[in-house]
């Protein structure tokens, strides 16, 4: 069979390859969806492949939240109606977009970068816990919600983070997490996740 493969199905076969790897795609799932892709040529194949050109060359970290954009600051930063007073700590971009598509949440946020742990080996300074205290210390701000992951890691970064904050003006508050332990905020519901932002206590 594989003497009979030409230069451009190896090439299909790589592209299922690399798909297979994102989450959620599995090797079966890919293989339907570069066929899907390629029966869509015009229509669907050549816009995607020209947009995720474009936007691996215009793709931004922003230098004041760690959000991903092709503009930084962020589309989130720039926003003259976001309440400054407010930030939002969140372990990963996805929580972020997360918390964006349930449009309840009115503030700005300042993403870690993952969480403190001692599997992985992940220490204080390998996240932006320095940016956040800094943040922190300008007047302006007034709220910090920590809303990392119901998960082991997750809290106990959290608890970290309350204890560097200590000796800022802001008020420290924790978003409820209405899921059980190991909830990620990234697959909760947009309800719930409403809901937990809308019903944050102090930490
Ligand atoms: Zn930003």
């Amino acid at each position: 069979m594989n003497v009979l493969m030409n230069a451009d199905t190896a090439k299909i076969e790589q592209l299922i390859q690399l798909l297979s790897k994102m989450p959620g795609l599995g090797p079966r799932s890919a293989r339907r969806a570069v066929l899907q892709i390629i029966k869509k040529r015009e229509s669907y194949m050549l816009p995607l492949s020209k947009l995720i050109q474009e936007v691996a060359e215009d793709i931004k970290t922003c230098e004041a939240c760690g959000n991903l954009d092709t503009i930084s600051p962020c589309r989130v930063c720039q926003d003259p109606k976001r309440d400054t007073a407010t930030i939002c700590v969140v372990e990963d971009v996805s929580d972020l977009w997360a918390l964006e598509r349930t449009a309840s949440y009115k503030g700005l946020y300042h993403v870690l970068g993952g969480t403190l742990s001692a599997i992985n080996g992940t220490r204080p300074e390998d996240l932006k816990i320095g940016e956040l205290v800094e943040r922190a210390g300008d007047k302006v701000v007034e709220e910090i919600i920590l809303a990392t992951n119901a998960t082991v890691d997750g809290q106990t970064t959290a608890h970290y983070i309350m204890e560097r904050l200590k000796g800022t003006d802001t008020t420290i508050t924790a978003i409820a997490h209405g899921v059980p332990v190991g909830g990620e905020l990234d697959y909760l519901d947009d309800g719930t996740l409403s809901a937990a932002m809308k019903e944050r206590k102090p930490f």
